[in-house]
């Protein structure tokens, strides 16, 4: 695991996801908009993201 943040990304998640936390994450993946370069996840807003790139329009 690397270092922790009080930045709440998409990158940092852990896999035991529950509840309201399970229900945010699917809805910040749900339609991305952002590809994280380093970590190779997807969310729909940047600041969920550590390195975001912006994903094209499909
Ligand atoms: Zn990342």
């Amino acid at each position: 695991m690397g270092g922790e943040k009080k930045v709440h990304t998409m990158c940092g998640l852990g896999k035991d996801l529950k509840g309201k936390a399970l229900a945010e994450f699917v809805e910040v993946v749900r339609k991305p908009r952002f590809y994280c370069e380093r970590c190779h996840r997807v969310a729909r807003r940047k600041k969920n993201l550590c390195q975001p790139v912006r994903l094209p329009k499909p």
